[in-house]
């Protein structure tokens, strides 16, 4: 909050106060010297009737907002909050849905009317789980999850605290302990027979008790209620216990709950017992240090298993909260509001290039731009290079992302360290012609990547599969290539027509190390069993029989010596192009005079998904810097077991060879909800493409090109050869010649 606050003005508007004597409404307004956000407090006279407050606060609002100057973003954590808000006209508005609320006891019956409306009004969403997500993520178009991040430093001085509050200094141990309010969401019985298993147990409880009646709460001389204690004195309390509870009641109010304390408990070094809730089991559920357990009996059971836990447990769970933090959920809500001000101020605004549409251009008139470029990406901007360049047209390239370079674009993070927002991205081809073509834009640092993969009771091991990996899976000493493939023939298990990713990879190296390598991983990525997907997506990694351990074999691999985005900029510095991000084609297709338009965007969106959507497959990245100056020893780990959520972990100063002595790693959590990032190779997949591409070849004056507007699943530098193949078709169909560069280049890609 307070680097929230430092950026911009926050005003904290809360639920108001009644006092029996206040003569008229008023406001109290207090600046927090810590953070700077100012809290304003309606105070109220008790008498008012409900429609009053909300008059009295609506009043109380305006004046307060109409007094503070500059544009206003409104943030709502609750619904209940627009009965008095809904005359301000903020640039952006974020409802920001921590909690399922209309499923919490008392909800105000028009709580469900209310988020409806909000999340009508609102220009982006936020939810604080997975589970929360997914419930409502059909409800608003710009919604995105954000489980509890952590104040690792702030819980994490549990680990060093000796002293104890007075209030629990007496309390024998083991203690076993809970922070958090209480309310109906408590499994009372479960805490019940927590104290009641073992009477030597201290069962402390650390919250006010909110909603329920106080008298309902299970009384044993072991439990310990102490009450309501400040953020600032947890750790003083996390520090005396020696497990952390989540005893929650599994029930509508803690369906979509993440709870917050989960990475606080770890943070502060206490393994965790908790009851299965969702999204608890799906982001610590594969912790030893976090044992789930649906009953009283196994909950009392894993109290004792996590008693007995040996200190090891903490560094899994380390290496978990290493790549959560505030800042870096700050950063990323941060660009989702500035995405949606940049859509809003365009749609706000009258556009500045407010012309008629072609169809309506009256004969004659000049035209402002011959190409409409969508996508600033490979495909886009390698075709504004090539058309402004090489045909001397006027293009215009816009992306909807507040940046050029499509998936590739990279930018230093707050600490300086160079990263990839959309995970790691090495440049490999076999093509020379397109590693000359992009070699005009930049120079290259070579590197050749290496990934290990990271199997259960062996740990690190090379990917794609080698002798090495081999050797030591098995525990052998295959010393040659024909051993390795006797070794791999004598696993192979048959496979008369290979059509599926199972197929490919069962053919050639059996079941065993199908099951470890292979099936996990896709079916995290993909959400699909590899039998029921394309061979082509498992065929991309290769078994070898020799020890090579790079990922790539290609003959040109290497990193744009100062990042893809200055190459992209030194691509589009040319004086025939205009480039503006933030803008959707939604916004500007009326807008602007072409003659010819290239879209790289999805292909059903242009359509308007009139066949229905063509399924693409999301990822979330989780980017973490660490105050460390390496991670992992190489450039990418995958983690092809399924338990683990994410499928992989790159650390870019592998890729990039910059000296730093903090460095940035990033996870990928496979998902459906979210940009498209993959096309899904499977033969129906591909009858509906099909369908989009009869519509796409029958658009007039319309090329589409690039990865999601072909629906393929291709690299880099497959796109840049079609892209260059596209660029030479064109420049065919107008009679002029291109580079020889060009046409050998189209003709290596396609
Ligand atoms: P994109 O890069 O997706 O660009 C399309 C652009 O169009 C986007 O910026 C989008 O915002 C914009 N857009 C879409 N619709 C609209 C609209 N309606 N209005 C305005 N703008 C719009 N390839 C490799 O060779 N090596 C790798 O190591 C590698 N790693 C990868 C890792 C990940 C996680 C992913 C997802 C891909 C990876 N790739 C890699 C593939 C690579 O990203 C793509 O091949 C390449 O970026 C495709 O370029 P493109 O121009 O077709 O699409
Ligand atoms: N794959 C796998 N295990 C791995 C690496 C890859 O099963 O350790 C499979 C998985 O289906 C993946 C596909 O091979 O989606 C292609 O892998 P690649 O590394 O080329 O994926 P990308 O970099 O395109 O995400």
């Amino acid at each position: 909050m307070s680097r929230f606050a430092r950026e911009r003005r926050v005003i904290y508007w809360e639920e108001p106060i009644f006092e029996a004597d206040a003569a008229a409404p008023s406001l109290t307004v207090k600046v927090c010297p810590r953070s700077g956000v100012v809290v304003a407090t309606p105070v109220l006279p008790e008498r008012l009737a409900e429609a009053e407050r909300v008059e009295a606060q609506r009043t109380l609002l305006d004046e307060f907002i109409g007094e503070t100057p500059g544009e206003l973003l409104a943030w709502y954590y609750t619904p209940m909050m627009l009965k008095f808000s809904r005359g301000l006209s903020p640039i952006c508005l974020v409802y920001d849905c921590m909690d399922e609320l209309a499923n919490f006891r008392f909800a105000p019956p028009e709580l469900a009317s209310l988020e409806r409306e909000l999340l009508k009004a609102a220009d982006v969403v936020f939810t604080g789980g997975y589970s929360l997500y997914e419930a409502k993520r059909d409800q608003h178009p710009n919604i995105h999850p954000f489980p509890s991040s952590v104040d690792r430093a702030h819980f994490g001085k549990a680990r060093e605290i000796t002293a104890e509050p007075a209030d629990q200094a007496g309390l024998p141990r083991p203690r076993l302990g809970f922070f958090g309010v209480v309310d109906e969401r408590m499994d009372l019985d479960l805490l019940a027979a927590i104290a009641d298993a073992d009477p030597a147990w201290s069962v402390v409880v650390v919250g006010p008790v909110v909603k329920i009646d106080p008298a309902d709460l299970p009384r044993r001389p072991n439990i310990h209620y102490l009450g309501g204690k400040s953020y600032d004195e947890l750790p003083c309390y996390l520090a005396g216990w020696d497990v952390a509870l989540m005893p929650f009641a599994i029930n509508e109010s803690t369906r979509f709950i993440s709870p917050t304390k989960t990475p606080e408990y770890l943070a502060g070094g206490k393994p965790v017992v908790s009851t299965p809730i969702v999204d608890v089991v799906r982001h610590y559920g594969e912790l030893e240090g976090v044992k789930i357990a649906a009953d009283a009996d196994a909950f009392v059971a894993a109290c004792s298993e996590a008693l007995a836990l040996p200190p090891t447990w903490l560094d899994a769970a380390d290496r978990t909260l290493a790549a959560i933090s505030w800042d870096e959920t700050f950063r990323q809500m941060d660009e989702k509001i500035s995405e949606a001000v940049a859509r809003k101020r365009r749609a706000s605004v009258t556009p500045v290039l407010s012309l008629p549409r072609p169809a309506a251009r009256p004969a004659g008139r000049r035209t402002p731009y011959d190409y409409l470029i969508v996508g600033a990406g490979f495909a886009g901007s390698v075709l504004a290079e090539r058309l402004a360049a090489g045909l001397g047209k006027r293009v215009l390239v816009i992306d909807r992302r507040p940046h050029i370079g499509g998936n590739a674009y990279d930018e230093k993070d707050a600490a300086g360290v160079l990263m990839h927002r959309y995970g790691p991205h090495i440049f490999h081809t076999n093509s020379d012609e397109i590693a000359t073509y992009l070699s005009r834009f930049t120079k290259w640092r070579p590197y050749e990547h290496r990934v290990l993969a990271s199997i259960e009771h062996v740990g690190l091991v090379p990917m794609p599969i080698n002798r090495t990996t081999l050797n030591r899976l098995y525990d052998m000493n295959l010393t040659s290539d024909a051993e390795a493939e006797a070794f791999l023939k004598s696993r192979a298990e048959p496979v008369a027509q290979i059509r599926t990713s199972e197929d490919v990879v069962v053919s050639a190296i059996g079941r065993d190390l199908y099951e470890r390598f292979f099936r996990g991983y896709t079916r995290k990525q993909w959400a699909l069993d590899p039998s029921e997907l394309d061979k082509s997506v498992t065929a991309r990694v290769p078994t070898r029989v020799n020890t090579d351990d790079r990922y790539f074999t290609d003959s040109f691999q290497a990193m744009p010596a100062q990042g893809y985005t200055r190459m992209f900029q030194n691509m589009l510095d040319h004086p025939g192009i205009t480039v503006e991000t933030g803008v959707d084609f939604e916004d500007l297709r009326s807008d602007v005079i072409y003659d010819q338009l290239i879209f790289t965007g999805p292909v059903d969106e242009y359509f308007a998904h009139r066949y229905g959507p063509l399924p693409y497959r999301s990822l979330f990245f989780r980017h973490q810097t660490l105050d460390r100056e390496w991670f992992q020893p190489v450039g990418t780990v995958n983690y092809p077991d399924e338990a683990t959520p994410y499928t992989r972990v790159s650390e870019y100063k592998h890729l990039t060879g910059q000296s730093h002595p903090k460095t940035t790693v990033t996870y990928e959590y496979p998902q459906a909800e979210g940009d498209p990032y993959y096309p899904i190779p499977r033969p129906e997949n591909q009858a509906l493409f099909k369908r989009y591409e009869a519509l796409a070849l029958a658009e007039p004056n319309v090329r589409f090109v690039g990865r999601l507007a072909t629906y393929r699943y291709y690299n880099m530098d497959q796109v840049v050869g079609q892209a260059l193949a596209t660029y030479r078709r064109i420049a065919q169909e107008e009679g002029r010649t291109t580079t020889a560069v060009t046409a050998r280049s189209a003709a290596a890609a396609e």
